[in-house]
């Protein structure tokens, strides 16, 4: 007689039973959900063998070629493993294709793995100790097969084939969606032998000592065939659907003990475990948020893609990122943002941007960077750069970032604790330089008024969760000698960063070489501003634009350890030249993008960034593979994070960084059909396709709803505010 167990998430559990009762192990999904099944004899009463779920992992369409570990973990099918155990050669016919086999100590250890070109693995390990085996097991599968016979179901008829070795075709498909079909009826009796002569080859001992039922099975159960009755205390008792009369008691916890104390009269019991999503493990995790997905982008080293995917967030911190499925059974998150229409990425890293420029957005165009500057630009701010200007436009900034997926920006500009105290309310993380200029500016009328400025600054942020200070002197034509070594004095002193345009037109070029007889890059090198690379420990520099610059520039850059950033919008808006990427890449200098500030691109969109870097290095270079996808991709979420020095803490969803990430739609006319995730948010996706923003694991925007700006206020706000700057420019 058989018994059925089930634990299950999705709605085909009873088909799933159904089919499950005659199978020794078997592995199914609905869904999203994989539910694994695993057969426990018991043996005239006596359960001999406690299965016991050790992984659970379906982490497939792992796409890079160089998952070579997981590949191989996966190249093992349930089918090859139980053949193993029968004594038989692993057969390589059966296997879609010809890869290879891991081999599996298989004592001990019964596992289920399901790979194939998904790699969707399924892990189980019996831990079967013993005392009974062999004849007697396998004697009990016959029987088993004997009573599923008397069932006059077609499906529990028994198979000749018993005696020969079934086809196993485990591919992609048995890991997607319809792995229990793909297990014949041969199989099945196929099955049950293997595996009876496994156990008898392991030592068989019950073991008790983890559960992974959940109340849920033990009513599907009571559905499915089995009766039960639970008391507070005590065992539960099994016994097959005949009489409906409950003969035991049990409760929940004790299950295991309860399955130990099962008398029944039948030889063999099939237990069937089911595991999906909602299945219980024995211990969860308590975490603050999952973030699930259709597809997570992990740009971690290896460029990892789980599809579907999960994101596990406690706190300000990534603690897992795995199959919904794995995740769910380690986890219990207090909250869940369903994302399985979306993909999931690291948020973008900006590295160049002047947040409240937002304000001077469109105000004057189609100039060259001088004349926009000297003619609109600084008049514009000598008359309406304010602490308020820049709260209302760095909150403009901050409502377009987050709502456009953007989740760290390195900013330059004035009253930068301004721009430190808007950005931390909106949740966002920044690196942000106070400027610092030879000429007389709206925050400090002097460099060392500047400098001052600035300390007080870092001092206030030197330690916050989201904001790391800077100090920003402006350019090296915009500053001298001494105002620029007293610049990075500071930030060593302090050990925060330094941001500084560099090489961004070819004027700047001409000024250094009249000047100095050098280009800029070197100019900075000779009078020590980058600084031995030891100080790279305490101080990172980040350099923008970088378009001007020669081979050894680049070597003077790649030695120092500055990271650079590549505004490639800004760079041909204002018609500064082409920046050099392939060359950075190729010298391994850190590369990060930006937007600049909006005056000069005009948004702070970065999925536009990310196409603009791509089309304009194929259009630069000739050569359409110039800045693919994916490196598009890296350069705005890794590479930027490594641009400023911040690649520990953010720029891939990898445990242990900061929960820093954004979910994509991938549903409008635009993105059909979707065959490659990166290839669309590099080539069609724009900022508007993000859905949900989170930053050091707080949702800063959900399925498009702002959580920490007021939208409407934001922008009633900045409209205000541009009366007064069209006033200020005489328009
Ligand atoms: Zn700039």
């Amino acid at each position: 007689m058989l018994g059925a167990f089930a634990l299950r998430s999705g709605s085909r559990l009873s088909r799933q039973l159904r089919r499950a009762i005659q199978t020794i192990a078997e592995v199914a999904e609905t869904g999203n959900d994989v539910f694994v099944l695993v057969e426990h004899p018991i043996d005239d009463g006596r359960v001999d063998l406690n299965g016991r779920m050790l992984l659970l992992d379906d982490r497939d369409t792992f796409r890079r070629s160089d998952d070579a570990d997981d590949a191989d973990r996966c190249r093992a099918g349930p089918a090859e493993e139980i053949e193993r155990g029968d004594g038989a050669p692993a057969g390589r016919e059966h296997r879609i294709d010809d890869q290879h086999v891991t081999r599996v100590e298989i004592r001990r250890q019964l596992r289920v793995v399901l790979r194939c070109d998904r790699r969707h693995l399924v892990a189980l390990q019996a831990d079967v100790p013993d005392a009974r085996a062999g004849h007697e097991l396998e004697d009990g599968v016959e029987h088993a097969e004997s009573g599923a016979k008397h069932r006059n179901d077609d499906d529990l008829r028994p198979h000749a084939a018993t005696g020969r070795r079934a086809e196993r075709r485990l591919d992609g498909d048995v890991a997607r969606r319809h792995a229990a079909q793909r297990f014949s009826r041969e199989q099945h009796a196929d099955a049950r032998r293997a595996a009876a002569k496994i156990f008898r080859s392991s030592p068989l001992v019950a073991q008790a000592d983890e559960s992974i039922v959940h109340e849920r099975m033990v009513d599907e159960t009571h559905r499915h065939g089995v009766h039960y009755t639970r008391r507070s205390s005590s065992g539960i008792r099994l016994r097959p659907d005949t009489t409906g009369e409950s003969e035991g008691t049990t409760n929940g916890d004790a299950w295991t003990s309860a399955i130990e104390s099962v008398s029944m009269r039948a030889n063999l019991v099939t237990i069937v475990a089911a595991v999906g999503v909602l299945a219980v493990q024995p211990v969860r995790t308590p975490i603050s948020l999952v973030v699930v997905g259709k597809t997570v982008l992990t740009q971690n080293i290896r460029r990892q893609v789980l599809s579907p995917g999960a994101v596990a967030i406690n706190g300000n911190a990534i603690v897992d990122v795995d199959a919904p499925t794995t995740i769910a059974l380690k986890y219990r998150a207090g909250e869940t943002i369903n994302a399985r229409d979306e993909i999931v990425l690291p948020g973008l890293v900006n590295t160049h941007t002047h947040a409240p420029m937002v304000m001077y957005r469109g105000l004057a165009d189609d100039l060259a960077l001088m004349e926009w500057l000297n003619k609109y630009i600084f008049p514009a701010e000598a008359k309406t750069v304010s602490p308020e200007m820049v709260r209302v436009g760095t909150r403009l900034a901050a409502l377009e970032m987050i709502e456009s997926g953007t989740t760290t920006y390195a900013d330059m500009y004035y009253f930068e604790e301004e721009v430190a105290r808007v950005t931390k309310e909106a949740g966002l993380r920044g690196v942000l330089g106070e400027t610092i200029i030879q000429f007389p500016v709206a925050d400090a009328k002097t460099p060392i008024e500047g400098l001052a400025r600035t300390e007080r600054f870092i001092k206030l942020y030197k330690d916050d969760a989201l904001i790391v200070p800077a100090v920003a002197p402006h350019a090296m034509y915009t500053n001298d000698k001494a105002t620029l070594l007293a610049s990075v004095q500071l930030a060593r002193r302090y050990g925060v960063p330094v941001i500084i345009h560099l090489a961004e037109t070819e004027n700047e070029l001409k000024t250094a070489r009249e000047k100095y007889q050098m280009t800029p890059t070197a100019y900075l090198e000779s009078i020590g501003f980058w600084g031995p690379p030891s100080d790279r420990q305490n101080t990172h520099t980040i350099a923008a634009h970088g378009v001007w610059v020669n081979d050894e520039d680049v070597a003077i850059l790649k030695r120092r350890g500055i990271g650079v950033s590549h505004n490639p919008e800004s760079n041909m808006k204002l018609s500064s030249g082409t920046a050099p990427v392939a060359m950075y890449l190729a010298a391994g200098v850190a590369l990060g993008l930006g937007t600049d500030g909006a005056a000069s691109n005009n948004d702070l969109d970065m999925f536009e960034a990310m196409r603009q870097a791509s089309f304009l290095a194929k259009h630069a270079t000739g050569d359409p593979t110039a800045v693919p996808a994916q490196t598009a991709l890296d350069l705005a979420t890794i590479g930027g994070a490594r641009a400023l020095g911040m690649e520990r803490l953010i720029g891939s969803l990898e445990p242990g960084k900061r929960a820093d990430l954004i979910t994509v739609s991938m549903n409008s006319a635009r993105q059909t059909p979707l065959y490659d995730a990166v290839s669309h948010l590099v080539y069609v996706t724009r900022g508007d396709d993000v859905r949900t923003t989170i930053v050091d694991g707080k949702v800063l925007m959900k399925d498009r709803q702002m959580k920490t700006l007021d939208r409407a206020a934001v922008i009633a706000d900045a409209n205000r505010l541009a009366g007064r700057v069209k006033e200020a420019v005489g328009r």
